[in-house]
């Protein structure tokens, strides 16, 4: 039976979920359907991708629009391309036995006239990233005064990623009776404030605690030094064989870097994240989503727009601030009925945030040790066996008499000599490498891996001369410290560093005080005055050093 039939939805609706599968309603479905049939009042959403919330709220509207006008009544506004795109091909999907329901997708990198063209149509629904929905407006295009109701999809990464005035100024163009259903994974300060000041005492909803939800998401730990994360990361894809992954990663940077790392090391990985083009962005989510690759790096922002549903694995490579957005990565495993694993690498001076992530999600977080050479080995030869007795096709046309005599083998020897020759290469790699498990972390040790080289070089100072890091101390105010991708390893010496820094900065009359300039094996730190700070982020970033591209970002 269809239990969505307790909802009063439409037959036409009914049969449209019903063909896609659906059977009975979400957890938030159970809640906003019946809210938003019968109610005016706005309303406030918690709840995360992969609740059903698309279908939360556009059910229930899909079925009150008023088909025989032609104006527009439904504007779902989402941060992403891709999020958008979703959203229209479920609306498509929902509104199918709706035939005079039209909807358009609006969002940036493709081209405004084909959307114009499509708004000619006369579509009921919208569905827009704000940029590009302000453009049309700018260009008369979209009229806004008719809707009824306002969707604000994932809200607090709207906020966060700076459309705060764009929402403003859309909301503005917007009737004050519309009903504004504002969805949001987390309910940040921001979001706070801006439904104080566009929602009318708001209805509440939120979906429970997501422990309860994911109960099939086991969770573990991994205490590493920041010089050992990179070896750690590829030991746990090692010891997680035939995974199907999202590595999260805090920035662009260290996305493309932990991406860099593994191809080089021969693992099928790309990164995604905002510093690509929006083709490129298409490119890997594609690669991904055929499995051409398994281990995606992405930033938080970036990842939200894929939806997959078979992860095996979700790896924080770097921990978030928020508790909320942990819980929310996380969750893009144990989708769909399948157990997932959550892997966190947590430096030696994060317990306090572990802590905070732990009794905030009352999720129990296990810690592990990083597994050694041979536990790998191990999982490996588990990994080739499940892979095994997990294909059953045959690809090609197998025979038999290419088989040599192999009468003086048991059935082991010849398993044993096979695996052997599968797993060479892993195992001569983890042949005379040390157990990165058998590190302990002195207090001495846990208080230099704290914050930056900066901080470390003025331990050292502090303890050679008081009065010099003093000086060091007050220099540094009036600089901004730049993490800067290349390093010695890619022919950078200290003259390039300044010559790349003085290019930047060109000013007829005024010279950019530059500071101290760390030249390591593969990134640089420099410092250069703070008032020259966007000139070099703008002048240096995506220019190429001897045919690498240079990235730069300020230090934390
Ligand atoms: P969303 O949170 O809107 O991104 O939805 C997550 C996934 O769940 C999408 O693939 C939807 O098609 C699917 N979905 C939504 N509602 C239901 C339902 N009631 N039953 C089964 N699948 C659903």
């Amino acid at each position: 039976m269809n239990l969505f039939t307790e909802t009063n939805l439409s037959p036409d609706i009914l049969k449209a979920i019903g063909e896609l599968g659906y059977e009975s309603p979400t957890e938030i479905q159970k809640q906003t359907i019946p809210f938003i049939s019968s109610d005016i009042r706005d309303l406030i959403a918690l709840a995360q991708t992969g609740t059903g919330k698309t279908a939360a709220f556009s059910l229930p509207i899909l079925d009150m629009i008023d088909d025989s006008s032609r104006k527009i009544q439904f504007l779902v506004l989402c941060p992403t391309r891709e999020l958008c795109l979703q959203i229209a091909k479920d609306i498509k999907n929902y509104s199918k036995y709706l035939p005079n329901i039209k909807s358009v997708a609006v969002y940036g990198g493709s081209s405004i006239n084909d959307q114009i063209r499509a708004l000619r149509e006369k579509p009921q629904v919208i569905i827009g990233t704000p940029g590009r929905v302000i453009d049309l407006i700018n260009r008369k295009s979209l009229d806004f005064s008719n809707i009824h109701w306002l969707v604000l999809d994932e809200a607090d990464e709207m906020l966060s990623m700076g459309f705060k005035d764009d929402l403003e100024t859309i909301i503005s163009e917007t009737p004050d009776t519309k009903q504004t259903l504002l969805f949001s994974a987390t309910m940040s300060k921001e979001v706070e404030r801006i439904s104080k000041n566009y929602l009318t005492n708001p209805h509440r909803i939120s979906v429970g605690s997501i422990n309860e939800v994911k109960k099939n998401i086991k969770h573990e730990y991994y205490v590493v030094g920041y010089r050992q994360k990179k070896e750690a990361l590829k030991r746990l894809i090692d010891y997680n064989p035939n995974q199907y992954s999202i590595i999260f990663c805090r920035t662009r940077m260290e996305t493309q870097e932990v991406a860099d790392f593994l191809m080089q090391n021969g693992y099928a990985a790309d990164a995604l994240h905002g510093d690509l083009s929006q083709a490129q962005r298409d490119t890997v989510m594609k690669k991904f989503r055929m499995r051409n690759i398994d281990v995606l790096v992405a930033t938080d922002v970036a990842a939200r727009g894929l939806d997959v549903d078979s992860l095996t694995h979700v790896i924080h490579y770097s921990l978030p601030d928020d508790p909320e957005v942990f819980v929310h990565r996380s969750g893009r495993t144990g989708r769909a009925g399948r157990d997932g694993i959550s892997i966190a690498l947590i430096k030696p001076e994060e317990g306090r945030k572990l802590k905070q992530i732990k009794s905030q999600s009352k999720i129990e977080i296990f810690e592990k040790k990083i597994p050694t050479g041979k536990d790998i080995i191990k999982a490996q030869v588990g990994g080739v066996f499940e892979k095994l007795f997990s294909e059953h096709e045959n690809y090609f046309e197998f025979d038999e008499s290419l088989i040599p005599d192999l009468s003086n083998f048991t059935k082991e020897e010849l398993v044993g000599k096979l695996l052997q020759f599968q797993l060479r290469d892993l195992a001569l790699y983890y042949e005379n490498r040390n157990d990165l498990a058998e590190q302990k972390f002195s207090k001495g040790e846990v208080e230099r891996d704290r914050g930056n080289r900066r901080e470390r070089t003025r331990d050292r100072d502090r303890d050679r001369d008081r009065g010099r890091e003093r000086k060091i101390r007050r220099k540094n105010e009036d600089m901004v410290r730049f993490f800067f991708n290349l390093g010695k390893r890619d022919d950078l010496k200290k003259v390039d560093v300044l010559d790349i820094i003085n290019q930047s900065t060109k000013k007829p009359g005024k010279k950019a005080d530059i500071g101290d300039i760390e030249i390591l094996e593969k990134f640089t730190f420099f410092e250069v005055e703070k008032s020259f700070k966007n000139e070099v982020l703008s002048n240096i970033n995506n220019k190429k050093f001897k045919g690498r591209d240079m990235r730069l970002e300020v230090a934390n």
